[in-house]
């Protein structure tokens, strides 16, 4: 089975949240379960200066979008049985970042990724064999689909493939201005309620929700919250009538990438027997942050976007809650400027209790999932979220609001029976998580029952493998069903 894959940011060539990690682990997997993966992705500054071996496969002069010359070349990289095709163009991707600044996204970015959506089918096209599987991820992918409904329908090279479409945040949904459907080579009349408008604007994500043959979301509870007004973000409606073509796979973990036994990017290496290692990771990780120890105050860990969507209001607001609880904070993260100053200023009034780094930073992230006691994940909504499961691998304990995914991966603990890796809290407020973290904190106070938690924590398993079976059961379903 030939599966294309199309995601704007691939772990490791351009990361900037967890499409990258899925993106640059799921395909791998996919490929182990016997398929044969290429991943298409811009290539951007960051891929380039990686100076990674690649091939040039595809070089197209003369090929126009919207009526202007688009020439760009695919350049292909080979890395763990996955091809990956880089789509060359730097007048659009030869750029400092992926998608814009802490001011604001690129004023280009409808042109960009859909430039990226039709380079990619272009280069498909350029291959011996068809992609029986195309696999386009979040609004960056989305305007494939409409090409292939629209622009491509009857091209005989694309007429065996099926096409899904995986939302992994269906807040970031890729509007533009109306004028954009001439300049990307598609036709005005889509500029519809039925079809890609969204309240006075078009809509890349609804592309993929319309145009592919199944959608799928990234958690079984998120699947289910999108349907609904509070999650739907406007899209509820639409997702509703594809309720029978809608999905929801639980991401995975990649074990050979977060796994504190193997992880070379943090000061000692641990196991769930012996957690000598997990000690020097606490003590280097408070060294780190300027942070006084005391065995007594758990260290609480938050490795996070600074954006609404993952509850930062929320930590601002229980702040100094949380601190007079008496524990140490270490946040890293980088995003909304206001969250950045407000905790710049909390780390000048608590400089003892609140540790900061406002970057992306891959190491320092490791570093924060093994040396903290307890992990926080206090999301207003989560489609699944990546780091409470990375933290349980590193027995720092979630405690997460029960939303999406963080819902299904964590299993609140039972005091009567032990069972549990975790806490979990419902309300998205200040009361609210300052309650999971008291039972927390209740419960580090009693070492043994500590312990048997980090051991349930780390037992915790989300690898790939069943994931990926999980995909490639879905593709087999499509490729039975007729085009519709
Ligand atoms: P999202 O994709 O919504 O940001 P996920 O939990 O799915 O959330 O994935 C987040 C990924 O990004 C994880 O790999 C996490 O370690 C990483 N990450 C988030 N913020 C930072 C940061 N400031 N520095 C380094 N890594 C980060």
């Amino acid at each position: 089975m030939n599966v294309a894959f199309l995601a704007s940011e691939v772990f490791p060539y351009a990361k900037t949240g967890g499409l990258a990690d899925v993106a640059g682990a799921l395909p791998r997997f996919l490929a182990r379960a016997g398929a044969s993966v290429r991943i298409y992705m811009p290539f951007y500054r960051e891929v380039r200066e990686k100076g990674l071996p690649v091939r040039r496969m595809f070089g197209s002069e003369g090929f126009e979008l919207g009526g202007r010359p688009a020439p760009f070349s695919a350049l292909e990289h080979q890395a763990d049985g996955v091809d990956v095709m880089f789509i060359d163009r730097p007048d659009l991707f030869d750029r400092a970042h992926l998608y814009g600044t802490p001011d604001g996204d690129d004023p280009d970015n409808g042109e960009r990724f859909a430039f990226f959506a039709r380079a990619s089918l272009e280069t498909m096209r350029s291959l011996d064999a068809p992609p029986d599987i195309i696999h386009g991820h979040d609004w960056q992918a989305g305007m494939a689909f409409a090409y292939l409904r629209f622009a491509l329908s009857g091209d005989a090279f694309f007429a065996g493939t099926r096409s899904l479409f995986t939302i992994h945040n269906l807040a970031y949904q890729g509007l533009f201005d109306k004028g954009i459907l001439g300049r990307i080579g598609l036709p005005g009349s889509l500029f519809a309620a039925d079809g890609l408008e969204f309240y006075g604007r078009v809509s890349y994500l609804k592309a993929g929700i319309l145009y592919a043959d199944a959608v799928s979301t990234v958690s079984p509870t998120y699947s289910r919250e999108i349907q609904t007004p509070e999650f739907g973000f406007g899209l509820d409606g639409l997702l509703r009538t594809r309720s029978s073509d809608l999905y929801g796979i639980l991401n995975g973990v990649d074990y050979l990438e977060w796994n504190p036994v193997t992880d070379r990017l943090i000061p000692a290496r641990f196991g769930p027997r012996d957690l000598s290692g997990k000690r020097a990771c606490r003590a280097e990780l408070l060294r780190e942050f300027g942070l006084p120890d005391s065995p007594g105050a758990p260290v609480v860990g938050l490795v996070t976007r600074l954006a609404g969507q993952k509850g930062l209001d929320i930590v601002c607001e229980a702040l100094e809650g949380i601190l007079a609880l008496g524990v140490r904070i270490v946040i890293l993260g980088a995003g909304e400027r206001a969250v950045e100053e407000f905790l710049r200023e909390a780390r000048s009034r608590h400089p003892d209790g609140l540790g900061l780094k406002i970057a992306f930073d891959e190491r320092t992230a490791h570093l924060i999932y093994a040396g903290s006691d307890i992990f926080l994940v206090p999301s207003r909504y989560e489609p699944c979220g990546l780091t409470q499961m990375y933290a349980l691998k590193y027995g720092a304990v979630p405690v997460v609001r029960a939303t999406g995914g963080l819902d299904d991966t964590i299993v609140d603990l039972d005091p009567a029976t032990g069972k549990g890796n975790g806490f979990k809290f419902s309300a998205p407020t200040a009361a609210g998580l300052l309650g999971g973290l008291r039972r927390a904190m209740e419960v580090y106070g009693r070492k043994d029952a500590w312990r048997a938690l980090i051991r349930n924590a780390m037992a915790s398993d989300f690898s790939w493998n069943r994931s990926a079976a999980s995909y490639i059961d879905l593709y087999r379903k499509l490729l039975k069903t007729p085009h519709p």
